[in-house]
């Protein structure tokens, strides 16, 4: 099969999710046509052009970049089994990818742990990671026997007691500024009341909060973990034997120096642990660098030299992120100028003006960009937003004409893997 071939996916309510990415192969070792970012584009071009009267904003998720992300995982942090928190993208093929690249799941709800049974995980592969969980939620966790969940409050021991008696638990502890954990005297009379409730603790996790800066963080909070297990023996109580590191990693430098930090601190402190099962908790990491968002613009002004479009997403749909997030737009924002440049759709070499860019809502938040520089650009160009996959469909709701529920996703497939492919191709 060649680039040109590659099968442009619509995904529909009925597609059948598995066959889906196993026919998109490249996952679970098959063998796939890999796209250069050349090609990514043109694959994009050739999704506009299949349907040139559709100008709505689409994504493309790359399971290139997804399995990519998850060799880098698995070189740098070997030890510690990531369950993906699917909070950041509950996209299906998504889910489905990192499933079968090896991934577990953290979920903070029922509809969340539903949509991960859904693609066939078992649910010893989930963690109901949410220090505070509904009574009906988790009599649900109970009936479909997701049995690990963390807490940390006596109030949701009482209700585990009540609605899911044979959970295991985390006790949650706080590091850093995040409003979810115990704090330091809180950790003992939250161990004592799960014992008295017959509810073993397993281990305990910490969140750093997401896009951790300083990844020596880890380290204080490898070792203040460590301290609960030693109070466990203290206390008498059984010995844990589970650490959960929790997430806020992002892909690039930070990652390496976050995974140096860990890998330090966990012989460091729990070298003596034997059978010390290490988990983690990564949303951000796998969702962000895997979705394209590719927009259209609808409108255009010249003032001078600033340059001023208008698209069709703005920042209630997708790119509410880019609102609330200062961690957001890691990504790059190109041109594709299949109207107006069809010959160079990528604008290579062609002056660049500043430019403001707003999204279609008429009020003051709608500027999703300013000062940036852009090529002349025409309405029914497009713009193609990398890095978009954190948040962007999950946190987007219904305002105005922004449906982002509805936003189509293409897959590829891009080089970004290339390096392992080598090693599984058959
Ligand atoms: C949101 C969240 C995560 C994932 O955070 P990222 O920054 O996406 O890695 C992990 N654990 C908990 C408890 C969370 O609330």
């Amino acid at each position: 099969m060649d680039s040109q071939q590659l099968p442009a996916l619509v995904l529909g309510t009925n597609s059948n999710i598995h066959q889906t990415v196993f026919s998109c192969n490249g996952v679970n070792n098959k063998r796939m046509t890999r796209l250069s970012e050349a090609e990514l584009y043109e694959f994009m071009q050739s999704i506009i052009a299949m349907n040139p009267d559709i100008k709505d904003p689409f994504y493309v998720l790359d399971l290139g970049s997804v399995k990519c992300i998850m060799d880098q995982w698995n070189s740098k942090l070997p030890k510690v089994r990531p369950f993906y928190a699917v909070k950041r993208n509950p996209d299906p093929i998504f889910l489905t990818s990192l499933a079968m690249l090896g991934s577990d799941f953290d979920c903070a709800s029922q509809a969340e742990v539903k949509a991960v049974l859904a693609l066939g995980v078992s649910a010893d592969r989930i963690i109901f990671a949410n220090t505070c969980k509904s009574e009906a939620h988790l009599k649900y966790a109970a009936s479909v026997g997701v049995n690990l969940a963390t807490y940390d409050s006596p109030y949701e021991i009482e209700k585990i007691k009540k609605m899911h008696p044979k959970c295991a638990l985390l006790l949650q502890i706080k590091v850093g500024e995040t409003k979810i954990g115990a704090l330091p005297e809180e950790v003992i009379p939250l161990l004592r009341a799960a014992h008295m409730a017959h509810l073993p603790v397993v281990g305990v996790a910490f969140h750093l909060g997401t896009a951790v800066r300083h990844p020596e963080v880890y380290c204080a909070a490898i070792a203040s973990a460590k301290m609960v297990f030693d109070t466990t023996v203290q206390l008498g109580m059984p010995k844990m034997y589970m650490l959960d590191i929790g997430g806020g990693f992002t892909a690039g430098p930070q990652f390496c120096e976050a995974a140096d930090t860990i890998n330090f601190a966990l012989p460091f402190y729990f070298g003596n642990e034997q059978s010390l099962e290490i988990i983690s908790e990564p949303g951000r990491f796998f969702a962000e660098s895997s979705f394209t968002l590719v927009m259209n613009i609808i409108g255009k002004r010249v003032r001078g030299s600033l340059r001023e479009y208008w698209i069709n997403d703005g920042l209630y749909g997708s790119m509410t992120n880019m609102l609330n997030d200062p961690n957001c737009a890691t990504g790059t924002i190109k041109p594709l100028a299949v109207e107006s440049s069809p010959d160079n759709p990528t604008c290579h070499g062609l002056k660049t003006y500043q430019s403001t860019v707003y999204g279609p809502i008429c009020n003051c938040f709608g500027t999703i960009l300013t000062n940036y520089q852009l090529p002349e650009l025409n309405v029914n160009d497009w713009l193609v937003f990398s890095g978009m996959g954190a948040y962007s469909s999950s946190a987007g709701y219904k305002f105005n004409c922004c449906d982002t529920t509805a936003i189509r996703t293409y897959l590829a497939y891009s080089k970004r893997g290339e390096p392992s492919m080598k090693e599984n191709k058959i």
